[in-house]
């Protein structure tokens, strides 16, 4: 606990900044002895090891439990660019969601497709494909049906005899380009605090002009509103068209708060975390000056590192009770054979690793050094210069098995459960590796939007066994699309993962010519913006994200509707599983059985469930 005060324990800059020699050489003198006391104590620290929030459960992945469900959900499709993209990423939204549904091509629909279905979802660009589904479609939804329009189509004759169920009044012939997005409140969480910027607008929106019953929760910034996304009743069925255009994975959260305003309520499982890993951390500093940093500190890189940067985020940390997840490298070579030679330099690992994990943050493997885990059939695509690849399973192995033995011999009773590869480069040769021959550990968390030559991810339990926990935006610049990417997800999965390196700050790319004070602006900005947003995000480290995702993922369930209640039946349920519930119909919550409830927003709720029946009474 004494390492906690950090910043006020020596401030090495102040004696390089003027003064005369004598008036220096105290503070240098005091400066040395703090330090020296500094890396004394934290040798000797003995972290109190803590539990964590949420063990890892030791089963795998389910095959059989599921429960059987008839799918409740059409997804209809047409196969063209638009349709497929589509598709695709209504199918994961659906299937994460754990929405049973099917899908149909429309060349295959006919006039009685829509059967029993309560929902349908068109992917669809020419509605003129639907023929004489059209027809049954507007009686469906009138009779309790509930219809989504994905994406705007292709204006049509056909696409226009659906307005009077839609609430379109009147339509421009030609689409509108939405720079900006205004949300209403009580539709996403933090979603109305401030407008978000779209980046790569295109004219993707139609122009409408809306029946006064329709209800907008999304709409374009200014002083004419394009209505974006919103919701009708038609009679006993109702109606979301989702105007907004844009179809990829950082944009899934607002697809999938859309598609929840049907019905009269949604409940959908969540993980209900938040992690940040701090990359090559500890790892050796680099010695000497950066250009920015002595601009504005007339500090040396390692004591930037130690007095500013770390009193920051540590403090930051302290304040939202973020627990970090620091990722060891042991050294900076391109070997990638041989023997691995143990860093003796160790100081800094002690010093900063040590006042981590006392912090509540955990340790986890990036690398013996840098080079990802790819052997020589892996194709760099000219990409990384100065990547080596490792020339056998068994180099790649002892790599690995050197930085277990560094980390061990420095954190002797840690366990690491978590990975990050280089770069976010891994091939499989590298995961099964980590797979069979580490079984410590438990997660990997590389990226979750896709990149050039990135391995990114899904949260969900692999068939290796490893828990894939990939982060979500990084850095300290934190652009527009960041910001969107970060709502969507703090709403699909209620998850934010953030990723930062300590020399973002030595980056220009990443945002290093703006200064440390503005990166650290950015990231206490979206950190505020993200706890006032949900308050009771749950704060956790690499193993315990993985842990929520092995229940999120685990978990089914089967929903049962009556006038006054919402029942849910869980399959795969361990210990707790988390659901969002929003509820559409202006109710509210009477009690709730089996679980535990927090209200996040108007409509929005957060369910505990602390037992596989949960039964929701409404008022
Ligand atoms: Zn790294």
């Amino acid at each position: 606990m004494a390492m906690r005060r950090k910043k006020d324990n020596f401030t090495p800059g102040e004696a390089r900044s003027g003064g005369t020699f004598f008036n220096m050489l105290p503070t240098a003198l005091v400066m040395c002895l703090l330090m020296l006391v500094l890396i004394a104590v934290a040798k000797n620290v003995t972290y109190t090891s803590q539990d964590p929030s949420l063990e890892l459960l030791s089963v795998g992945k389910q095959e059989t439990v599921h429960p059987v469900k008839a799918a409740a959900c059409l997804l209809i499709y047409e196969d063209d660019e638009m349709g497929t993209v589509g598709l695709e990423e209504m199918s994961a939204i659906l299937s994460q969601m754990k929405v049973p549904f099917d899908t149909l091509e429309c060349g295959d629909v006919e006039e009685n497709s829509l059967g029993s279905y309560g929902y349908l979802v068109l992917s669809v660009t020419h509605y003129q494909y639907l023929g004489d589904l059209l027809g049954s479609i507007k009686t469906w939804v009138k009779a309790g049906g509930n219809l989504m329009i994905l994406y705007p189509p292709e204006l049509s004759g056909s696409f226009c005899s659906l307005f009077d169920i839609l609430g379109i009044r009147d339509c421009g012939s030609s689409y509108t380009t939405v720079e900006s997005l205004h949300f209403s409140k009580d539709f996403m969480l933090g979603g109305a605090s401030r407008d978000f910027v779209v980046t790569d607008a295109y004219d993707s929106s139609m122009s409408v002009y809306l029946e006064d019953d329709c209800e907008v929760f999304a709409q374009s910034s200014g002083e004419y509103p394009v209505p974006i996304i919103w919701r009708r009743n038609a009679e006993l069925g109702t109606v979301v068209v989702d105007n907004l255009g844009f179809l990829e994975k950082g944009y899934r959260g607002i697809h999938c708060a859309a598609y929840s305003l049907l019905d009269s309520a949604c409940v959908y499982p969540v993980i209900n975390a938040s992690a940040f890993y701090i990359d090559d951390f500890p790892s050796p500093v680099p010695n000497g000056y950066a250009e920015y940093i002595e601009r504005d500190y007339h500090l040396s890189i390692k004591d930037f590192y130690t007095s500013v940067w770390w009193t920051d985020i540590y403090n930051l940390a302290e304040k939202y009770g973020i627990k970090y997840t620091g990722m060891v490298i042991e050294e900076y070579s391109d070997q990638v054979s041989g023997t691995f030679k143990r860093n003796t330099d160790t100081e800094r690992y002690q010093y900063f690793g040590n006042m981590l994990l006392d912090a509540g943050g955990e340790i986890g493997f990036h690398g013996f050094n840098h080079m990802p885990l790819v052997l020589e059939n892996f194709d760099y695509m000219g990409l990384f210069d100065s990547y080596r690849q490792w020339p056998s399973y068994q180099a790649m192995l002892n790599s690995v098995k050197e930085l277990k033995g560094f980390c061990s011999s420095l954190y002797p009773d840690r366990t690491f459960q978590v990975y990050v590869p280089p770069s976010n480069i891994i091939s499989g040769d590298g995961i099964g590796m980590l797979a069979s021959e580490f079984p410590d550990i438990k997660a990997i968390a590389s990226v979750y939007l896709p990149g050039e030559l990135a391995y990114y991810q899904e949260y969900q339990v692999e068939d290796n066994g490893i828990i894939s926990t990939p982060r979500v935006i990084a850095g300290y610049i934190l652009d527009d699309y960041t910001r969107l990417v970060a709502l969507s997800e703090l709403n699909f999965h209620l998850v934010s993962s953030h990723f930062q390196h300590p020399d973002d700050v030595l980056d220009e790319d990443r945002g290093a010519e703006m200064g440390w004070a503005n990166m650290f602006s950015n990231l206490s900005d979206y950190v505020d913006w993200l706890y006032s947003s949900v308050p009771s995000i749950r704060s956790m480290t690499g193993s315990e994200i993985a842990a929520a995702v092995q229940r999120y993922d685990y978990v089914d369930m089967v929903q049962t509707r009556t006038e006054n209640s919402i029942h849910l039946e869980l399959a795969n349920f361990y210990d707790e599983a988390w659901f969002m519930l929003r509820i559409n119909d202006g109710r509210g919550i009477a009690s709730v059985a089996g679980g535990e409830l927090t209200q996040l927003d108007g409509t929005l709720y957060l369910i505990r469930a602390t037992s596989d029946e949960v039964d929701i009474q409404l008022s």
